[in-house]
């Protein structure tokens, strides 16, 4: 079962992709409608129009990926069970995406720290509860100094992390059902096209996990970039299928080219 969220649309699709179709995987979120962030700042600047950027959930993930629509309401590890106002819902394996802020149905399971965010092992992204995960901005992953070594920071809060962990997590519940051990860790390594208009971008990529401290770099502005991320937000909102494995191709050859990861 998987809760809400950028990862969650990465996780259905990838567990989908890999677990036998005896498998279910429910997906419950509360919005019909998901809407691509990235593109916010071209409505602003009205390059985009709201329904160029939105998509029903539906329309996103996998046809044997089950849709609940529903608001979650409670979570109770000790049961598996997750409350929503659809009803109540049994799992073996949970993975919670909450929004920005930390929201009580985290707490009140109990996953958060007292600042409200859910600690995990970095590599794995399991929580304290048996069998659940927490991937994206609800994660708290303390990282090591970089401008001073005894002041740690924490990950960034960015849906290139919410992606990575998605996959992370994917892979390791495939891995689990089929009794293999977990072949894949998250790695920390992220990065952002930085739009500066007139079809140009920069972009920025590190090594958030690196030693002894996160490892940043930022290459020259260009078109490239810019294209770069046009070409991320139409395969990210392309439906499953043939359109979209091209644009990942197109996109994995970019970012061969440029010599940057591609991290979808
Ligand atoms: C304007 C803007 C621009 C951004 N640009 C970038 C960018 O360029 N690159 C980048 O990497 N990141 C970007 N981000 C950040 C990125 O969008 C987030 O980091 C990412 O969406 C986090 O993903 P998530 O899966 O953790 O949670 P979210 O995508 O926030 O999803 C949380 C989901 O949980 C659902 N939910 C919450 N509570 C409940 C409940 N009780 N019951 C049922 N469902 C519930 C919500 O409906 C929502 O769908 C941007 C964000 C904004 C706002």
């Amino acid at each position: 079962m998987i809760l809400g969220g950028v990862g969650r649309i990465v996780a259905a699709n990838e567990l989908r992709r890999l677990v036998h179709s005896e498998h279910r995987i429910v997906l419950i979120e509360r919005n019909r409608q998901h809407t691509f962030a990235p593109s916010f700042l071209w409505l602003m600047t009205g390059d985009r129009r709201p329904e160029e950027i939105s998509r029903d959930v539906q329309q996103l993930v996998h046809k044997r990926v089950e849709l609940l629509h529903g608001e979650v309401r409670g979570i109770d590890l000790a049961a598996h069970c997750v409350e929503t106002s659809a009803g109540s819902v049994t799992y073996d394996l949970l993975i919670a995406v909450p929004p920005h802020r930390s929201p009580l149905v985290v707490r009140g399971a109990g996953l958060a720290n007292q600042a409200g965010w859910v600690p995990i092992d970095s590599a794995t992204l399991a929580t304290k509860g048996e069998s659940v995960y927490a991937i994206g901005d609800i994660t708290a992953i303390p990282l090591l100094g970089r401008w001073k070594s005894d002041v740690p920071l924490m990950l960034p809060k960015a849906g290139v992390f919410a992606h990575a962990q998605a996959l992370v997590v994917a892979r390791g519940i495939a891995d689990r059902i089929a009794g293999k051990a977990a072949s894949h860790k998250f790695s920390g390594e992220g990065y952002c096209m930085l739009e500066a208009g007139e079809h140009l971008a920069g972009f920025a990529s590190g090594q958030f996990l690196a030693e002894p401290s996160p490892q940043i770099k930022l290459r020259q502005i260009g078109r490239s970039w810019h294209f770069g991320k046009v070409l991320f937000e139409k395969w990210w909102l392309a439906a499953p299928g043939a359109k979209k494995k091209s644009l990942r191709l197109l996109m994995e050859l970019g970012a061969k080219a440029l010599r940057v990861p591609a991290l979808i």
